[in-house]
């Protein structure tokens, strides 16, 4: 089969912010980068991100460094987060923010001229840089621009705009191609035309994002079916924390037609309040013992801290999502809830109409579109919805290199930086920090091949067959796409949802075997010239290696830890903080052990109360820490 093909040193499968950050810097390091994106270039869920992004540049209250960042985000974690990313990337956020100003990003300023930050859930102090609700935007935005202008300096020099980076948009990449143990390409095709498309390289980094698809109420779009994760998983490589998704504690609850879709957590870190149908600030009764210091546990204190953040302790309306999801979930279930299943943010009675209008113009603009409410004058209703997978692509934090040689991954595709639980706007800081490490590994890794991986025939061939498997389903049974993915999204809701139980999770397991086995017979009609239904096969099957991964991990894991909720193991285990879930694929399903995780460096650890650790360690590591004199 002739198939069109394209030879590269480096090919980034995804446009967002990861994507797009690791091309700049394999492009910067002279490789000849294609970035390959299945939905339009631009169009990403980067461009979607509201809130802003973290980085402790102290521009609002000085206090701030990145020892405070980095102990913000493993509290956020519940310490389960490998350490080194979560130091790196609280290093070199700042550099990576000012760095997008160098490339034409504009911020929000404070008065005094200085990038300006806002306060989240989690983060110790204003700390996330914003352009009003639509910082994904500019983001995107400017490094599109700088990639745009890495083109005009090619042109300048070889007289081809695309001649050291080139973008494929609207195709898909369905298969890593390997040498060996190695990586040696990538097999796709063109959403348009359904024509196959081979990209040879010796080195992939995968930037394709999440996997909220897999679950019905969800803030993700159609591309987050999990593919990264799953060509991962099929070339050999491991997922770790997959059992952590994120359920976002505000989504859109009504109309039904938009259930799901985003609601800022900016909405609650610019003032505003969560309230049950009895009118209550019920956030109040649900503040966590190990968070209690940090809280404020009046209306009085919680009002004066927006002000007076350094004599008062912060509302526990931005508490980490988790615990912001659990307790909306808990006052819907006891009958406290709104007419459609929600609870009420109220930030209408707490800013300004103008203000509102000015800081959240996107969150007006949708709620006034989507659901006929104006939140200047009344409050939003408001529920968890499916949000940020926390598990990924397990790599090695200063190259973001996985077990596969010359493959990388970045962004929300790898897993370890969030641990059990991301807090807000710490996202749009990991794409940055570690696409563009793993832009250099990717570059140092191709640099220092002495042979490049070839690609072989039958490979491609075995591809290109398995691509067309929809069109010729075995033994004539038939199996419906959207059928099957709405029986996976509805399994996935209601059984290894925001609260879990294990033997639910075992239903799930049987379910997802059964689909496996139906999504065998999946059929389509017409042929590969723009058909989604088939797009949606061959997404089908990411979503379900997956998914299964998901359950198998949150089954395994009998403890309580951020995303991961457990109603049959309510309490946090000091003794599994120490345990990542290592998922790899095996024959046609998921195999899952047990790792041991690194012991934190000393001097990281020195940056914690002992009281605060007495938390989350075990009496063993105590000793060994007090051992160290910390
Ligand atoms: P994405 O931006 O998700 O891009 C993935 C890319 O991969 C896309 O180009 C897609 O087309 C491509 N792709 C996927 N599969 C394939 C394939 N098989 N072949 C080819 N291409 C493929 N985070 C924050 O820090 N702050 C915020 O304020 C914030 N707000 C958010 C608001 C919303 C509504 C959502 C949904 C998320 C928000 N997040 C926020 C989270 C954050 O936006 C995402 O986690 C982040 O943008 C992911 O970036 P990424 O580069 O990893 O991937």
């Amino acid at each position: 089969m002739e198939i069109e093909r394209h030879e590269y040193d480096v090919v980034v499968i995804g446009a967002g912010g990861a994507g797009l950050r690791a091309a700049i810097e394999t492009r910067s390091a002279g490789l000849r980068t294609a970035v390959v994106c299945k939905s339009l270039f631009g169009k990403a869920h980067t461009v979607m991100a509201e809130g802003g992004i973290a980085a402790s540049m102290g521009n609002v209250n000085s206090r701030d460094d990145w020892q405070v960042h980095f102990r913000d985000t493993m509290r956020g974690g519940k310490f389960l987060n490998n350490w080194r990313m979560a130091e790196l990337h609280a290093r070199e956020a700042p550099q990576r923010v000012w760095e997008l100003e160098t490339y034409g990003a504009l911020f929000d300023r404070t008065p005094d001229g200085r990038i300006s930050q806002r306060n989240f859930g989690g983060h110790e102090y204003p700390r996330l840089a914003h352009v009003g609700d639509r910082t994904g935007l500019e983001l995107i935005r400017t490094l599109q621009q700088k990639i745009v202008s890495l083109q005009q300096e090619d042109h300048a020099e070889f007289g081809d705009y695309e001649a050291r980076i080139k973008v494929f948009q609207e195709c898909t990449v369905t298969e890593l191609l390997k040498d060996g143990p190695a990586v040696s390409g990538a097999f796709g095709y063109w959403r348009e035309s359904g024509r196959y498309v081979l990209f040879d390289a010796p080195a992939v980094i995968l930037a394709t994002g999440g996997i909220g698809k897999s679950f019905k109420v969800t803030s993700n779009s159609w591309e987050y079916t999990g593919d990264g994760h799953a060509l991962a998983l099929r070339a050999g490589a491991s997922l770790i924390n997959m059992e952590f998704v994120q359920f976002h504690p505000t989504g859109m609850v009504w109309p039904p037609s938009v259930k799901g879709i985003l609601v800022t957590e900016s909405v609650r870190g610019d003032g505003g309040v969560l309230r049950n149908s009895e009118g209550r600030r019920f956030m109040f009764d649900y503040i966590p013992e190990v968070f209690k210091d940090n809280y404020a546990d009046s209306e009085a204190e919680a009002d004066r801290w927006y002000d007076d953040p350094d004599n008062n302790r912060r509302p526990p309306e931005l508490l980490p999502r988790d615990e912001v999801a659990r307790a909306i979930n808990n006052e819907v279930k006891e009958g406290r809830g709104s007419e459609h299943g929600g609870v009420f943010l109220d930030v209408a009675t707490r800013l300004p109409a103008e203000t509102i209008i000015k800081r959240l113009p996107s969150m007006h603009h949708q709620f006034k579109e989507l659901a006929d409410v104006d939140i200047t004058a009344e409050s939003m209703e408001v529920g968890p919805t499916c949000h940020y997978v926390m598990g990924g692509v397990e790599v090695e934090p200063d190259t973001a290199a996985s077990r596969v040689p010359g493959l990388f991954a970045a962004g929300e595709v790898a897993g370890g930086m969030h641990g059990s639980n991301r807090l807000g706007g710490n996202s749009l800081s990991d794409l940055l920090v570690f696409g563009r490490r793993a832009g250099a590994g990717a570059a140092g890794y191709v640099q220092g091949l002495s042979a490049r991986p070839s690609i072989s025939s039958s490979d491609v061939d075995a591809a290109a067959v398995r691509a067309a498997d929809p069109f010729n389903p075995v033994d004539g049974r038939s199996e419906n796409p959207y059928a099957l993915h709405s029986e996976l999204q509805q399994a996935m809701n209601d059984l290894v949802g925001i609260i879990r139980r294990g033997e639910e999770m075992r239903e799930a397991l049987d379910r997802l075997r059964e689909l496996v086995g139906r999504a065998e017979h999946l059929e389509v009609e017409g042929n590969r010239q723009f058909n989604p239904g088939w797009h949606l096969a061959i997404d089908l099957r990411n979503m379900l290696l997956v998914s299964e991964c998901v359950a198998r991990a949150a089954l395994m894991r009998t403890e309580s830890r951020g995303g991961h909720t457990r109603d049959d193991h309510p309490t946090m285990e000091a003794g599994w903080r120490r345990k990542l879930l290592v998922c790899q694929q095996s024959g046609n399903g998921v195999e899952v052990t047990e790792q041991q995780q690194v012991p934190m460096r000393p001097d990281l650890l020195e940056l914690f109360k002992p009281e605060e650790l007495r938390k989350y360690y075990t009496e063993d590591e105590l000793s060994d820490v007090h051992a160290k004199e910390l």
